[in-house]
């Protein structure tokens, strides 16, 4: 293990890596919704015969802290980073998706969405919907414009923030505020650079975090904060003084962190920003909007009672396994202003509290996180927070663990790196991307 992160891979081995990983016909695209893979998302996958890695947690934690050890020490001497696809690569993931990322253009996608809709059926009807007719038993029974009425027997809202249909059936907001203290957001836009990144930039701010997503022709920013502590305009001055050069804000977006008591009520689901919201912090809006669409798949069939308040016990426990993960980014980081100063582990909900001891003296399993298998974090997603935080003491209780993974496991950790280097090609990652654009 430490002769792997000393002679930590060169510049051009990663390039020849991530090359290889983009080009080998050993990827799949793949989308799929079952096993062990817990709902999940679109992604990629390896398909590597005969050589089946077990999934053990522990060995998982490891390869992560690892990963990111030799993530760091590129960073510093290449200024790049090695692609989680990588790490996939590592974990021989198979249909185990974790660890994929996407960066989307959201006009694009909408396009792509219609299309899609087109092609399968679906009947977009642009309406602005002015009110919601209720029946006392059933629920919703028919919403209406100035100029139409629409009736059906189930209504799923998303309508964003104004929650049109579940806040008339009596949904109550439960508030994340005491915990998380990023209530505001400016958004803009910078210029298409050389490369692209393979990853979010998420950069700890004065007041809150800036994110910047590469998207091709542009870079999607976002300053995401605190209006207790600063105002849309400082906030604006603070990235460009970062940045150098002046921008122009696109949006400012207000929002109160938390999650709806009930997502489904009667005969209405509220789905995706209507439903919940906990920040833009790892992304978890749409994957959440995604798990509740495959649980509601799953429970349509008799949605009596009974399936409501389970699917609604689930709902909540998998926004507070988000709110938890989110905390835990927070710690630590930056404390001398009183926004840092917010985020102690006496302060955090519950869930962190009672487990961060245990954690200090081994690493988080999954059967830590008693959430629901539809969760979007779990240990392996933990350890790589604490990692970041500087959490473990390698020298004791993780060198413990470590040495308790078989020998076999540990072989195949250095197997794979001695892997690395036997692979293909230069290249950039923008490279790449326009190649197989034009191919
Ligand atoms: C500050 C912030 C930053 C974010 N950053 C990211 C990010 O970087 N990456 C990411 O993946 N996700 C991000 N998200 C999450 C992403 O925005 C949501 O996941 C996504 O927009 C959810 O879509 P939605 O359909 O639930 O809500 P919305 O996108 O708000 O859509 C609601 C829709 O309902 C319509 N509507 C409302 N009222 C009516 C009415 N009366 N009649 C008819 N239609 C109506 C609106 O016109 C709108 O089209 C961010 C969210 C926020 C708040």
């Amino acid at each position: 293990m430490i002769k792997v992160i000393n002679n930590v891979l060169s510049l051009e081995d990663c390039f020849h890596l991530y090359s290889a990983l983009i080009s080998s016909n050993m990827w799949n695209l793949n989308r799929c919704s079952e096993g062990k893979n817990r709902g999940a998302f679109p992604g990629v996958t390896l398909i590597e015969k005969n050589e089946v890695i077990h999934n053990n947690q522990y060995w998982i934690g490891y390869l992560n802290c690892l990963f990111d050890r030799i993530n760091q020490k590129l960073r510093e001497q290449h200024n790049f980073l090695l692609d989680r696809r990588i790490f996939r690569i590592a974990l021989n993931a198979q249909n185990d998706n974790h660890y994929t990322e996407f960066h989307v253009d959201t006009h694009k996608l909408n396009v792509f969405l219609e299309k899609t809709c087109g092609e399968r059926d679906i009947k977009i009807i642009d309406d602005i919907i002015s009110n919601v007719n209720l029946n006392v038993n059933k629920g919703i029974t028919f919403i209406e414009s100035d100029t139409q009425k629409y009736e059906a027997d189930f209504f799923i809202d998303c309508t964003g923030f104004k929650r049109l249909l579940i806040n008339k059936l009596g949904a109550k907001w439960i508030s994340y505020k005491k915990y998380l203290k990023v209530n505001s957001a400016i958004t803009f836009q910078t210029p298409d650079e050389e490369n692209y990144n393979c990853w979010t930039l998420a950069k700890a701010m004065k007041f809150g975090w800036r994110f910047k997503i590469p998207v091709q022709g542009r870079h999607g920013n976002g300053y995401i904060f605190s209006d207790k502590y600063t105002t849309p305009e400082k906030a604006k001055l603070e990235i460009e003084k970062e940045l150098g050069y002046k921008i122009n804000i696109g949006k400012h977006i207000k929002f109160d962190p938390g999650r709806l008591d009930k997502v489904w009520i009667k005969n209405c689901v509220a789905i995706g920003l209507s439903a919940n919201f906990v920040e833009p912090l790892e992304a978890t809006s749409i994957g959440t909007s995604i798990q509740q669409s495959f649980l509601l798949m799953h429970n349509l069939n008799d949605p009596v009672g009974s399936v409501r308040e389970q699917y609604n016990t689930q709902v909540k426990s998998i926004m507070e396994n988000i709110r938890d993960f989110i905390y835990l980014h927070y710690l630590r980081w930056n404390q001398h202003n009183w926004f840092w100063k917010n985020y102690t582990y006496e302060n955090a909900p519950l869930n962190i509290k009672k487990m961060i001891g245990l954690w200090k003296r081994r690493l988080p399993i999954d059967d830590d996180m008693k959430t629901s298998n539809y969760s979007l974090f779990w240990a392996c997603n933990f350890i790589q927070v604490l990692n970041g935080l500087g959490f473990y003491d390698y020298n004791n209780s993780i060198k413990k663990q470590y040495n308790l993974i078989p020998t076999k496991t540990k072989n195949e950790i250095e197997n794979y790196f001695k892997k690395i280097n036997n692979i293909l090609i230069y290249k950039k990652h923008k490279e790449i991307i326009n190649e197989r654009k034009n191919s």
